[in-house]
């Protein structure tokens, strides 16, 4: 990639010279790790660094969480499933509306962490549902 900021000296510290280079750079999104090639300007002085959006890396990090959530999704409706809950007996548990959980299976929303906690602690002691029900 071309990058006319090449040979330009840094913004940040004003010694160093920016140069087009790319770097892997390892994102983070519920624990699950991705890595993405950005592209830009990085001075060789300092930890600057001018990075050109990419379309497609953009496209492929935003897909990368779409599988995440899904993933959580279907994870939450196998627990649900195997806790022998409904769908409005597991609302009714976890709060957020009583179609909140067909909503989470479908897509539709995304539950907050503290559901997904709840459900992986009932996954593990299943005997615990009996102080909430
Ligand atoms: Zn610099």
């Amino acid at each position: 990639m071309n990058n006319n900021l090449t040979g330009q000296r840094c913004p940040s510290c004003a010694v160093g010279i920016l140069h087009d280079d790319s770097k892997i750079v390892t994102q983070e999104y519920k624990g699950h790790t991705y890595q993405s090639q950005m592209h830009g300007a990085f001075c060789d002085q300092c930890d600057e660094a001018i990075v050109s959006f990419d379309a497609a890396e953009e496209v492929a990090w935003l897909a990368f969480r779409d599988q995440v959530d899904r993933q959580e999704a279907s994870q939450l409706e196998g627990i649900r499933k195997r806790l022998k809950l409904t769908q409005a007996q597991a609302a009714q548990l976890a709060g957020g509306g009583k179609n909140a959980f067909s909503r989470y299976e479908n897509g539709q929303a995304k539950p907050v962490a503290a559901v997904i906690n709840l459900f992986k602690l009932l996954d593990k002691h299943p005997e615990l549902i009996k102080e909430l029900i």
